[in-house]
C-alpha cells in the first residue's frame, strides 16, 4: 500500500459506488446507491443514525460485500477485493490503537506488516509524528495521551501508509465540543496538506457542512441530495434535507 506514485489528477473519480445494494437478512440497509467521489475531495456522508452511512463506508473499505452492485477505486473494480488490497485505510471512532505498543510502534505497525525496513520505518514515523505535532510523544503509550492526541495518532497511523482514500467513521465522535472544533480544523488542514481523498461519516450537520467539499445527505439507505455545503443548505432538494439541516424557513 505504501507507494510513491503521485496523487491522482484533479477530476479523477477516486471512489465510484454503482448501483450498490446491501441487505442484512430481511433488512435493506443500502438501496441501489450511486456515488462518485472525486480525487482529493473531502466528501461527507451525513444522515441520522441507521441511515446506512457506515455500511457504505465498510463496503468501500472491504469489510462488507455488497449484495448487488459494484465499487470502483480509481477505476478499478474492488467489489470483492480484500481490504488489504484496496489502497484505502480507515480511522475508527474508537481509534483502535494497540494499548501495549508505544505511539511510535502504533504508527509503524502497518509499515512493519507490509515489510518496510527498519530505517525507512523510523524515518516515516518521525515524519508522520511531526505532521500531527506529536514527535515528543513517540515513546509514550496510548493511555498516556489525551483524546485529541489519540485521534491524531490514529490519523498518523492511517496516513503513513499513503492510502489513496482515507475513510473516517465518526472520528471526532468521542471528543468534547471544544476539542472537536479544534480537531475539525486540524483534520481539514492535514487533508489539504496530504491531498488524499477523505470520505467522512458523521451524523453532525454542522461538522459535515464545515469540513466538506461536498456532502451526501442519507435517509433510510438512500441519498436524498449530494452537493456542496452551500447547495444543500441553501437549496435543499427535499423536505427531509431541509429538516435534517435544521433549515426552518
Ligand atoms: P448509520 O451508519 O447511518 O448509523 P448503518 O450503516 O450502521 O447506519 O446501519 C444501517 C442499517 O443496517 C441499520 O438498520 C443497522 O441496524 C443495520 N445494520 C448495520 N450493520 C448490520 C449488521 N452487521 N447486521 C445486521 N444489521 C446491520
Amino acid at each position: 500500500m505504501h507507494d510513491t506514485t503521485p496523487p491522482s489528477a484533479p477530476g479523477d473519480i477516486a471512489v465510484s459506488v454503482q448501483g450498490v445494494h446491501k441487505q442484512f437478512g430481511d433488512l435493506v440497509a443500502v438501496k441501489d446507491l450511486d456515488i462518485d467521489i472525486r480525487a482529493g475531495e473531502f466528501f461527507s456522508m451525513l444522515g441520522p443514525s441507521g441511515s446506512g452511512k457506515t455500511t457504505v463506508l465498510r463496503m468501500i473499505a472491504g469489510f462488507e460485500e455488497p449484495t448487488a452492485g459494484r465499487i470502483l477505486l480509481h477505476g478499478q473494480d474492488v467489489t470483492r477485493a480484500a481490504p488489504f488490497d484496496r489502497q484505502v485505510n480507515t480511522v475508527f471512532q474508537d481509534y483502535a490503537l494497540f494499548p501495549h505498543l508505544s505511539i511510535a510502534e502504533n504508527v509503524a505497525y502497518g509499515l512493519k506488516v507490509r515489510g518496510v525496513g527498519k530505517a525507512e520505518r523510523a524515518r516515516l514515523v518521525a515524519e508522520a509524528l511531526e505532521q500531527v505535532q506529536l514527535a515528543h510523544a513517540a515513546e509514550r503509550r496510548p493511555s498516556q495521551l489525551s483524546g485529541g492526541q489519540r485521534q491524531r495518532i490514529a490519523l498518523a497511523r492511517a496516513l503513513i501508509l499513503r492510502p489513496k482514500v482515507l475513510l473516517l467513521d465518526e472520528p471526532l465522535g468521542a471528543l468534547d465540543k471544544q476539542l472537536r472544533e479544534q480537531m475539525q480544523f486540524e483534520l481539514k488542514q492535514i487533508q489539504r496538506e496530504v491531498g488524499i481523498t477523505f470520505v467522512f461519516v458523521t451524523h453532525d450537520q454542522e461538522e459535515a457542512l464545515t469540513l466538506s467539499d461536498r456532502v451526501a445527505v442519507f435517509n433510510d439507505g438512500k441519498i436524498e441530495q449530494v452537493g456542496t455545503p452551500r447547495e444543500v443548505y441553501e437549496f435543499p432538494d427535499t423536505e427531509f434535507v431541509a429538516r435534517f439541516l435544521g433549515i426552518t424557513n
